[in-house]
């Protein structure tokens, strides 16, 4: 296995059994997974707020207010369009009956019987408008509920949408605080990640992403801190000797061992 570091090399690889002090790289490369797990926690945070969960519920609130005023006013529109050609049938018979008043009063018709035929259809329209009145008052009475769920709905509406943007304007400040602090790490990392070789960066974030979080682990008394289990033996042994600086990898989880 070859090093990535000259230094402490030669001493280290007849050391025995006792702890080898790591290389500065993997050291750092500890410190650049510490400022990762960091960052991974920050970013989860952020995906998982509070304050977005909330807010998706309240625009789903104010979705589902809108599309039951929507049913609400096509119910009341339909109402007042009833409504309103009740009041012009009104009118009209009122009309009719005016003009057949006129004729009967206005000394034009004397026949007897035409007049009592006048005045049966007066009677008869008079029955009609009668009706239409009832059935106009009764629209009235159906449009008051509607416009009172209306007013209700417009209520809800206004403060689900009032919440709506408490909770915009919260999940924002989180965010932007998290993405502070992310820029803040991140930093940190980069000034660590300065004094890690590439290809040992490379296989560390290979690794990284392939298990998902932790790509390099301390080996602690022949056990890997990232799977948990032991070395073999003879691994141990192999990694316990090796030159500090050499890249060994756990044969379990394939973790970069740091010694
Ligand atoms: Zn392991």
């Amino acid at each position: 296995m070859e090093g990535y570091l000259s230094e402490g090399g030669a001493t280290g690889s007849h050391a025995g059994d006792q702890k080898i002090s790591a290389s500065p790289a993997l050291e750092a490369l500890m410190q650049v997974q510490e400022y990762d797990l960091a960052i991974d926690q920050l970013l989860y945070r952020r995906s998982h707020l509070e304050a977005i969960s909330a807010l998706d519920a309240c625009m789903k609130r104010v979705g589902k207010i809108a599309s039951e005023r929507q049913r609400v006013a096509a119910e009341r529109d339909a109402a007042i369009a009833r409504q309103d050609g009740l009041e012009a049938d009104i009118a009209q018979a009122s009309e009719r009956i005016r003009s057949i008043e006129k004729r009967m009063y206005g000394g034009e018709v004397s026949a007897a019987r035409e007049l009592e035929a006048m005045a049966h259809e007066v009677e008869h329209i008079a029955s009609r408008r009668s009706e239409l009145e009832d059935a106009e008052i009764q629209c009235m009475e159906e449009l008051e509920p509607l416009d009172q769920a209306i007013a209700a709905l417009d209520k809800d509406a206004a403060e689900a949408e009032a919440q709506a943007t408490r909770l915009e304007e919260r999940a924002h400040a989180e965010c932007d605080a998290i993405d502070e602090e992310v820029a803040s790490i991140a930093k940190q990392r980069d000034d660590a990640a300065g004094g890690i070789p590439g290809d040992l960066l490379a296989q560390y974030e290979a690794i990284r992403k392939h298990l998902g979080g932790q790509g390099a682990a301390r080996l602690l008394h022949g056990v890997c801190t990232g799977c948990h289990l032991s070395l073999p033996a003879v691994e141990h042994q192999r990694a316990m000797h090796a030159d500090p600086g050499a890249i060994i990898t756990c044969e379990q989880c394939g973790r970069i061992l740091v010694r």
